[in-house]
């Protein structure tokens, strides 16, 4: 969006508030600031010189999870997303970055990963004598299943290798996909490692890449270049089914709720697979939440790293009207979702299970 775009896109909001609704900010927070409203009122005033750049105003931008409702709801058509990714590109082009934020930058640029961990153990989960091959099929794992939620990447590996789907991943030569780069506006630094993992595609022949996080496949499919086909595993997954190649051996008498993470949902558009992957699990009582699809409100985990308190109470909502509808178990594809729901599960009185999608098929596969 270049400057005049933001310009008109800025002033194109009516301040009808409509945006309030969907706004999981502002429901727990509750100031106006933290509303799409608010934040275009705050940016009208800095265009106009009236307001600087304050540290309530650095909050107002950060903490958005840029779950996307606000766009999904706002009557006048306004590109909220590219609005505050435009914004934080200016802020970061002048050195103006929350400290967080600068701490992330330092930690993803020295280890391709923002958990600070080594670069050569990125592929410790994988079997020993694993070797990377050339192949069109890849896994890319991203940062959380290679290190913390390693279940998740063993799992995927585990349910692709029972149903003989021929794929290699990079191991310990896959980088960071560029996503917490390109969330704060660090665009050269983001485009830097799509150009290395870019490279590692070319090089094994891949033309399919197919991702467990919903956050790198955001990233692949708007960032990298366009020859790739972009997978989540569930498409993936729903397509074996589909075709007869994943047998289950075990019913799961469960209800059981989908809770639909922004990035897979309405970053994306894949909405249908997860529930079709569920539905084919013998016995399963498939839940929804009250506004789901390209209406559900956002889990809050993309604000772990900004305030922890508020992403895990915008999680406990979501846990506590699951547990109101009886389901016995939440299942999500996203390892952000994933971790924010079992912290927000722990405010809440009520007992629901919490699912990553992989781990829990291949439990209940055929063994
Ligand atoms: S993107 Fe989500 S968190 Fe950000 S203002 Fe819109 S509704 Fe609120
Ligand atoms: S819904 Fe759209 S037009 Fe209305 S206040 Fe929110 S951003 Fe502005």
């Amino acid at each position: 969006m270049n400057k005049q775009e933001l310009v008109e896109n800025i002033y194109t909001c009516a301040s009808c508030g409509y945006c309030r609704f969907g706004c999981p900010v502002f429901s727990e927070i509750g100031f106006e600031r933290f509303t799409a409203r608010g934040r275009m009122l705050i940016f009208k005033r800095i265009l106009e010189g009236k307001f600087p750049y304050t540290e309530d105003v650095f909050r107002s931008i950060y903490m958005c999870s840029q779950c996307a409702n606000c766009e999904e709801i706002c009557p006048t058509g306004i590109n909220f997303i590219e609005i505050i990714d435009a914004l934080k590109i200016d802020l970061a082009r002048e050195g103006k970055l929350p400290e967080s934020q600068k701490a992330m930058r330092e930690i993803v640029r020295e280890k391709s990963n923002p958990f600070g961990e080594a670069r050569e153990e990125r592929g410790a989960w994988l079997p020993k004598d694993y070797q990377v091959k050339e192949s069109e099929a890849l896994y890319f794992v991203g940062c959380a299943a290679s290190y913390s939620l390693n279940r998740t990447s063993r799992s995927v590996m585990k349910i692709l290798e029972k149903v003989k789907f021929d794929f290699t991943t990079l191991g310990n030569l896959e980088y960071c996909c560029g996503e917490p780069l390109f969330r704060m506006g660090e665009i050269g630094l983001g485009n830097e490692l799509v150009e290395k993992n870019s490279l590692e595609f070319e090089r094994l022949g891949v033309k399919t890449i197919f991702a467990s996080c919903p956050g790198c496949l955001k990233n692949l499919k708007h960032k990298y270049p366009p020859e790739f086909r972009v997978l989540h595993t569930v498409q993936l997954f729903s397509e074996l089914i589909k075709e007869g190649r994943v047998e289950f051996g075990k019913e799961l008498n469960q209800r059981v709720i989908y809770h639909d993470g922004c990035d897979i949902g309405r970053h994306v558009g894949i909405y249908e697979e997860p529930r079709e992957i569920l539905q084919s699990i013998p016995g399963v009582e498939l839940l929804e939440f009250d506004y789901n699809r390209e209406e559900a409100i956002c889990c809050g985990g993309p604000l772990v790293s900004q305030d922890p308190g508020i992403a895990k109470k915008i999680a406990s909502r979501r846990v506590e009207e699951a547990v109101e509808k009886g389901a016995d178990v939440i299942v999500t594809t996203c390892p952000t979702c994933f971790v924010n729901f079992k912290d927000g599960a722990k405010l809440v009185e009520g007992k629901v299970d919490i699912q990553e999608i992989s781990q829990l098929l291949l439990k209940l596969l055929k063994k």
